[in-house]
């Protein structure tokens, strides 16, 4: 296959050109034959391939190029936009107050009776706005601030016929160029050098928290500034910590309890689970002379693993250690660099990779048989995030990359930079360094101190005017969603939470609910009510008031509330069963497509009326039996491509899927997949059946309208020279060779890529890896976050398999396996998957092990390898022989290809603690509230015991389990009953006891919950509970009806690595 263009990001030339092409017409976005980033092109070894070969099929996930579309009418269900005026057409409904001009509707339908009161005054809507959505050529363009940026578009021609926030004005053809088409080509011109303007490093913005630095004034170095935790490289290593571990019996599989460690020996462990990873947010430190060029040419050698076996290299016969499962949450592992560099380097919460030690060539890859990727997590919510505003943003002018900690300057004037190795002449204003108000010091600049950091973008990094926050939200008012009653939820969600919105002054909303017709909502300031307008000709969808469906939010915020308070009645007594959502998105897009912005869509139901409608392809009888599931894939392409025009005009759609039937997600999903929206799931959703389900959709609807958004994103991965990066994996749309198109970017989205080696690594000691995301912050502010990790480079095999990191093996794996799955068969991605680990052991086995013993063997830092295998072929996405909803498994996919890899593990493999015995003893002090923090306990039946209460942390949801023999203590004191049966049989609440043992349990449940981003419903279940069954699936290790214990998988790896 052909691998050019995958190195564009290296500036080598032979990329393709940044086309600028948002996706109106997805056939212009159609890669070259062979170029593509499906798994089936991938060079190198692919542990989803390795044995299991199949025909390729149709990539749901194939994350590149667009699917061939017949060029014509078929390429959009929408028509292009319409010569004449749209507010001719015939079929509107009924407004209240006025009709639109000129309309020949055959009359308003019966629901016009529901319309809200006549208001007045309500001018006419010009007709030039008919014109200002879906202009043919794309409106408007950003400058690709990384790489080549041939912009084409005339500046004034570009400006968007109707740009209607206010002062946002493009500046006109008479301001420089550059202004308006970005950064020059690379290479061809040197940068921006504008005169050195004040600097405004600014250490206390308050939105991000102040980066812990010194105070400016003090001296450099500041002695106040506590050093960092020290990474003793040789010990870096992560392995579990020195504790007896339990053996397994001569005779399978009869497991036997082994004894927990003594609590004295958990606290170390334990103190690590406040800080689940070594590496926070990396503190800015002031160090004498920085990383010159001699930290960066460290001695690998040095602190290579020659001095005896590192602990991750321990070998571990699996079928012998049976307590595999550190205390506290796995770490992640710690590269094996020099301390100044690892000091430096990005945290992993927000960067890692597969193979902490980068293989030197890629045959040396491809004998280890591990993935090599790199799990992201770039928007995530940080606690402190240097910032800085400066008119010149330090960048190679070869390949773009941005200034980082692992550039080395060759002497004050000039850097060279590490992924590609052009030397790069020091701006002038670098040379003033604000943080220490000194001269002369380029090295310790903020840029070089942080290996995260935040840049507030200057003109050349925007096209048109940062866009304003626009929230459209589009409902579901059918019969069936009025029966759900999530929309008073939503609408009272909404109101509590309106001021919380993310945004300023400029900030819009808007509401279209939908049925069998669309309904649009005129909040037009002046109005004394909403209005509400009601189109009909769902075939041929129009805005009826195009101008007064986007109102600001602060001039309108009553004419909103009042909307708010009165839409749960307004369709209470509706008959309406029909659905007519493709009409809905399709109206929603044009409404939106002059700014881009957020689209929320709420549904409850098969959409069955006009385009996009669907039929139900799921047979419940065929769910446990069937050999392999079907229609993993879209029934359809018309959310795809629809979400594909969305990404074009800066839209992302997220979808909340409230439903006790089939909704056919897999088709649905597309629709926010591809427009880097996200997929909420709320399965049997009853405000009155379903407490639990009503808890999670308010809590995850609160942390939705509140947390942070950056809009008009891009992403832009870079590595160093020799490296390639392939395949992606995410909600967003590749828009060319590497750069990621996200409307939206929320802090809650995590993303993987694949990678292959391309040219030997031979002479060098270590490489980087750099993720920039361009947004524009609800506040209006181009802003530029910029993350750096720094690897090693290895030659020995032993020294790759050192570096693995189970963790993000088993996420990216969980990610190629979900492509596997829908191109090629479910059966197919869980024999990749067994493979994928037969393969790394038999490798190990053969090529890294000097000793040859007998057993299963694995390193100690690969040990949970199999387990976490295993893990995955049991769980939702991936699973056979157990009934599961054909939308729950696809809702499972999109977990685990969506969720940042710490909340994806949780969903492998979930945390299960014994709760009937908490102690304080190494507890965690947060804020005067103390957290136990219980021993991470085996997936196993063997671990319950019926005198217990067990807690089982899956991600998405809790089960606190409780034994037939539970402690009397427990019950009263934690549940507040009297006995085990009186217990009730849905229970989701713990009780507020004043009790040390409820405060415990609760501590635990709420910081547990605290953790993550979304809100895990809590299940209280008795032995004899429906919800057991759901609980007893997830004891991994144990064998079901139709999967392998884990001892079982442990032998059937063992039987065939010695084939
Ligand atoms: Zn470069």
């Amino acid at each position: 296959m052909s691998t050019a263009g995958f190195n564009s990001q290296n500036g080598t030339g032979t990329g393709q050109t940044y086309t600028n092409g948002p996706s109106q017409n997805p056939v212009a976005l159609q890669q070259p034959p062979g170029v593509g980033y499906g798994m089936n092109h991938q060079p190198a070894y692919n542990p989803m391939q390795a044995k299991v070969l199949g025909p390729p099929s149709p990539a749901l996930y194939a994350s590149g190029p667009y699917q061939p579309v017949p060029p014509g009418p078929q390429l959009g269900s929408y028509p292009p936009p319409p010569a004449q005026p749209l507010l001719t057409r015939p079929q509107i409904g009924v407004l209240p107050s006025h009709t639109p001009p000129q309309s020949a509707s055959p009359g308003p339908g019966p629901r016009q009776a529901q319309a809200t009161p006549p208001a007045q005054a309500t001018p006419p809507p010009p007709a030039v706005t008919s014109t200002s959505y879906y202009t043919g050529p794309p409106a408007w363009q950003y400058a690709a601030p990384w790489g080549p940026a041939p912009n084409h578009v005339n500046p004034a021609a570009a400006a968007p016929p109707h740009m209607s926030h206010g002062s946002a004005q493009l500046p006109g053809p008479g301001a420089p160029p550059t202004s308006i088409h970005g950064y020059p080509q690379p290479g061809t011109a040197p940068p921006p050098m504008n005169p050195p303007p004040p600097h405004t490093y600014q250490p206390n913005r308050p939105a991000y928290g102040p980066p812990p630095t010194a105070p400016p004034a003090g001296p450099p170095g500041a002695t106040g500034t506590p050093p960092p935790p020290k990474v003793d490289a040789g010990a870096a290593q992560p392995g579990p910590p020195g504790r007896h571990l339990g053996h397994y019996p001569s005779l399978p599989p009869g497991y036997q309890n082994t004894l927990a460690p003594p609590p004295s020996s958990l606290h170390p462990a334990l103190q690590a689970a406040t800080l689940p990873y070594t590496q926070g947010p990396q503190p800015y430190q002031q160090q004498p002379g920085g990383p010159g060029p001699d930290q960066l040419s460290p001695s690998m050698a040095a602190m290579s693993l020659q001095s005896g076996t590192p602990e991750a290299l321990r070998v571990v016969n699996l079928l012998q250690e049976r307590n595999l499962l550190p205390p506290a949450p796995v770490p992640a592992p710690t590269p094996c660099l020099t301390q100044d560099l690892q000091k430096l380097n990005c945290s992993p919460e927000v960067f890692r990779c597969t193979l902490t030690s980068i293989p030197q060539t890629q045959s040396l890859l491809n004998k280890a048989k591990l993935p090599l990727g790199l799990l992201l997590h770039p928007f995530k919510d940080l606690s402190q995030l240097p910032v800085v505003t400066s008119s010149t943003i330090v960048r190679c002018r070869s390949c773009r990359t941005y200034i980082n900690p692992f550039v080395s300057f060759l002497d004050q004037r000039r850097w060279k930079c590490n992924l590609c190795y052009r030397v790069n002449d020091v701006p002038e204003e670098f040379m003033y360094n604000p943080v220490s108000r000194s001269y002369g010091e380029p090295h310790k600049r903020p840029e070089v101190q942080n290996a995260t950091i935040e840049f507030i973008a200057p003109s050349e990094y925007m096209l048109r005017p940062p866009q304003p926050a626009v929230y459209l939200f589009v409902l579901d008012v059918s019969h069936n969603a009025v029966e759900t009653g999530y929309l008073s939820v939503f609408c009272q969600s909404l109101l509590d939470n309106i001021k919380a919105l993310p945004g300023d002054s400029r900030t819009k909303v808007g509401f279209i609910t939908f049925d069998s017709t669309i309904h649009f909502y005129n909040l037009q300031e002046g109005l004394s009510q909403p209005q509400m307008l009601i189109v009909s000709d769902i075939e041929d969808i129009f805005l009826p008031t195009p101008d007064s469906l986007l109102v600001n939010l602060n001039e309108c915020k009553e004419l909103v509330q009042d909307l708010l308070k009165s839409l749960p009645n307004l369709f209470e007594k509706t008959m309406e069963t029909q659905s007519a959502l493709g009409s809905a998105l399709q109206a929603a897009f044009k409404l939106l497509s002059p700014t881009g912005g957020r689209m929320s869509v709420f549904q409850t139901q098969l959409p069955n009326l006009g385009v996009g409608a669907l039929q139900s392809r799921e047979d419940p009888n065929q769910r446990a039996s069937a050999k392999d599931v079907q229609h993993l894939s879209p029934a359809t392409d018309f959310y795809k491509k629809l979400a594909l025009d969305c990404s074009g005009q800066q839209v992302a759609v997220d979808l909340f899927l409230l439903s006790a039937q089939y909704c056919d997600l897999a088709s649905l999903g597309c629709i926010s997949r591809f427009s880097a929206g996200s997929v909420y799931y709320y399965p049997s959703y009853h405000h009155q059946h379903n407490p639990a389900q009503v808890e999670r959709f308010q809590r995850d609807l609160k942390r939705y309208l509140t947390r942070k958004i950056g809009f008009e994103a891009v992403m832009r991965i870079r590595c160093t020279k020799g490296l390639s990066i392939h395949t992606f994996h995410g909600n967003f749309f590749v828009r060319s060779t590497d750069l990621l198109s996200l409307p939206n970017v929320n802090p809650d989205a995590g993303f993987a890529v694949q990678m292959s080696i391309e040219e030997n690594l031979d002479d060098m000691q270590v490489v980087s890896f750099q993720a920039a995301l361009l947004y524009t912050s609800s506040k209006g502010e181009r802003r530029i976050r910029v993350h750096t990790m720094c690897l090693p480079v290895v030659s020995s095999l032993s020294d790759v398999f050192a570096g693995a990191d189970v963790q993000a093996v088993t996420g990216l794996l969980a990610c190629m396996a979900v492509d596997r799955s829908v191109t090629s068969s479910l059966s197919d991605a869980r024999d990749a998957m067994t493979n994928a680990a037969i393969d790394s052991l038999s490798s190990y086995r053969q090529s890294a092990l000097t000793i040859q013993q007998p057993g299963l063997l694995a390193p100690a830092c690969l040990r949970l390898f199999p387990l976490y295998i295993l893990a995955l072929l049991k769980q939702k996405a991936f699973r056979t022989g157990t009934s599961t909803r054909l939308d729950e498994r696809v809702f499972a996919m999109y977990q685990l290809k969506y969720q940042p890899l710490a909340f994806a593990m949780l969903i492998i493999h979930p945390a299960l603690y014994r709760l009937d015995d908490l102690s304080d003893e190494g507890a965690l002090n947060i804020n005067e509230r103390t957290i136990p923090q219980p021993r991470v306990l085996q997936l196993s039946v063997e671990k319950l015991s019926r005198e217990g209460a067990f807690l089982m942390d899956a991600g998405l949801v809790m089960y606190l389990w409780i034994g037939r023999n539970c402690h009397q203590n427990f019950l009263s004191q934690v549940l507040g009953v009297s006995s085990y049966a009186a217990v009730p049989e849905k229970l989701c609440l713990l009780p507020e006891l004043d009790t040390a043992e409820s405060q415990r349990t609760r501590a635990l449940v709420s910081w547990l919950r605290d953790q993550r981003p979304f809100f895990p419903s809590l299940h209280i279940i008795r032995d004899e509970s429906q919800l057991k069954p759901h609980f007893m699936q997830n004891m991994i290790e144990d064998r079901t009806e139709s999967a392998l214990s884990y001892y079982e998988f442990l032998l059937h790896l063992q039987q065939q690595i010695s084939k």
